[in-house]
C-alpha cells in the first residue's frame, strides 16, 4: 500500500532523510519512531505530498505521489499533531466543511453518519467544538480525516497531551480503523506502539536503524528488565553485594528510610532476571526486601539496544 525506495531529502546541504526504503502492506498499523530531529515529520511530509523529496520514490496504492499528487493525495488521511479544527464549528458542520472541501462524492448523510459512529461522536455532533474536551476534539480530528474515504491514515503523535482514559479510548479507536486502513503513526511512547502497531521502524538521523515486528521488540522490552528494591540493611554492604549478584547490570542509589531502609534502582543486564538470586542472598543476610517495584522498558532503553547492535 506504501512503497518508499531510496528517499532522499535535503534541505539546503543538510540531509533530513538518508536514501530510506521500506514497504507497508494493506492493513498494517505501523509505529514511525526516532528521537527529535530524526526525519519523522519530514518523511511525513514527503508521504502526504506537503514536501517534495530531493530523490527517491514514493508511492501510495500504486500511485506516484510526485507524478499523480492529487490521485495520490486522495488515499491519505493525515491527522497532525495538533488537528486543523475551527473551535467555532459543531463536529457535524466541521465534517461537513470538510466533505466539500473533499470533494467526497459518496452520500453525505450516510457517510457522516457512519464516521461519527466509528468515531464515537454520537451526542456531541451539535456542540461547539471550542467546548469539547480534548480527546473528542481528537476525535473530530480523526473524523475529519476520514471524510475522503482514505486507505492511508497518517497520524502524528495522536495521543499526545490526553489525559489516560482518552489515551486509552484513541488508541482502541486507532485499533479499530485498523480493520480498513494502512496506518502509519508517529509517537515517542514505547506502551503506544505495543498497544496500536504490527510493526515498528525506527529512524535515526535520516537513516532507518530498525524495522521489526512489535512481537520482537516486546521480547527486548522483556529481556531489558528494571526495577526498584527497597532494602533493610546497611547501606554500602546492601549496595556492594547487590552489585555482584550475577544479572545485575547498574545499581542506582534513590534514596533512603529509616524503617524500610534504602531504595535502589536495578537495570538488569540483557536476558538475565536477577531477582530470586536477590531475594535468596538477601534472605540468607537477614537483610528483608521491603518492596520491589518492576518498571517497563523505556523507549530509550529500547533505542539504544537497537541501535547499538548496528
Ligand atoms: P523529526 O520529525 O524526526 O523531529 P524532522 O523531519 O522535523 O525530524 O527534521 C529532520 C532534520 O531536518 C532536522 O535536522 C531538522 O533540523 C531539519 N529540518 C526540518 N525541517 C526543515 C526545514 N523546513 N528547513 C530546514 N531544515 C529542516
Amino acid at each position: 500500500m506504501i512503497h518508499i525506495e531510496n528517499l532522499t531529502k535535503y534541505y539546503g546541504k543538510n540531509c533530513a532523510v538518508n536514501n530510506i526504503s521500506f514497504d507497508i502492506a494493506e492493513g498494517q498499523v505501523v509505529g514511525f519512531l526516532g528521537p527529535n530531529g530524526a526525519g519523522k515529520s519530514t518523511t511525513m511530509n514527503i508521504l502526504t505530498g506537503y514536501l517534495s523529496s530531493t530523490s527517491g520514490v514514493c508511492s501510495i496504492d500504486g500511485i506516484d505521489i510526485l507524478e499523480n499528487p492529487i490521485e495520490a493525495k486522495k488515499r491519505i488521511g493525515f491527522l497532525p499533531e495538533v488537528p486543523p479544527l475551527y473551535p467555532d464549528m459543531t463536529p457535524m458542520e466541521y465534517l461537513n466543511f470538510m466533505y466539500d472541501l473533499k470533494k467526497c462524492t459518496l452520500n453525505r448523510k450516510k457517510h457522516l453518519d457512519e464516521i461519527v459512529s466509528v468515531m464515537r461522536l454520537g451526542g456531541y455532533t451539535d456542540r461547539l467544538i471550542s467546548h469539547l474536551s480534548k480527546g473528542y476534539k481528537q476525535r473530530v480530528g480523526i473524523a475529519g480525516a476520514l471524510v475522503s474515504n482514505p486507505k492511508v491514515l497518517i497520524f502524528d503523535e495522536p495521543t499526545i497531551g490526553l489525559d489516560p482514559r482518552q489515551i486509552i479510548e484513541i488508541r482502541e479507536l486507532i485499533r479499530s480503523l485498523a480493520k480498513n486502513h494502512t496506518i502509519i503513526l508517529s509517537t515517542h511512547i514505547l506502551p503506544e506502539v505495543q498497544a496500536v502497531c504490527d510493526r515498528i521502524i525506527i529512524i535515526d538521523k535520516g537513516v532507518i536503524k530498525a524495522d521489526k515486528a512489535t512481537s520482537d521488540i516486546n521480547e527486548l522490552a522483556e529481556s531489558k528488565k528494571r526495577f526498584t528494591i527497597q532494602i533493610s540493611g546497611p547501606k554500602p554492604e546492601v549496595e556492594s553485594f547487590l552489585r555482584r549478584i550475577e544479572g545485575v547490570g547498574a545499581v542506582e542509589f534513590l534514596s533512603t528510610s529509616k524503617t524500610n531502609g534504602s531504595l535502589f534502582r536495578i537495570q538488569c543486564k540483557t536476558g538475565y532476571d536477577p531477582r530470586r538470586l536477590i531475594f535468596n542472598a538477601m534472605a540468607e543476610r537477614q537483610w528483608p526486601i521491603m518492596e520491589l517495584n518492576t518498571l517497563g522498558t523505556s523507549l530509550e532503553d529500547i533505542f539504544i539496544a537497537l541501535t547499538s547492535k548496528q
